[in-house]
């Protein structure tokens, strides 16, 4: 393990593994230093579930993909159809594992 200080300038201090400071991870303390440092504001989760819901509404985005991505980013934000589309998906990947 080793101690950074975050990038983005907030003096915030993080135990990160060596290995991912190797490959260039770990350089900021959160998500939100790093959006910060890059000049984007992060987007409320509320919005981005939006922008997700709206682009699945639209045939942007797959039911799988639109699944996953609730389930492992927003999972205290899914629903009852997303959590029944979740299912489906999990489904769908042990049918097709082996
Ligand atoms: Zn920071």
């Amino acid at each position: 393990m080793t101690e950074i200080t975050c990038k983005c300038g907030c003096g915030r201090k993080k135990m990160v593994r060596t290995a991912d400071v190797k490959r260039g991870w770990g350089l900021y303390y959160s998500k939100s230093c790093k959006a910060k440092k890059q000049g984007r504001l992060p987007m409320s989760k509320e919005k981005r579930v939006q922008c997700l819901r709206d682009a699945w509404g639209d045939g942007r985005i797959s039911d799988e993909y639109y699944a996953f991505v609730m389930e492992n980013e927003y999972p205290e934000c899914m629903d009852a159809e997303d959590v029944h589309l979740a299912a489906i998906n999990h489904i769908h990947i042990s049918e097709t594992d082996h």
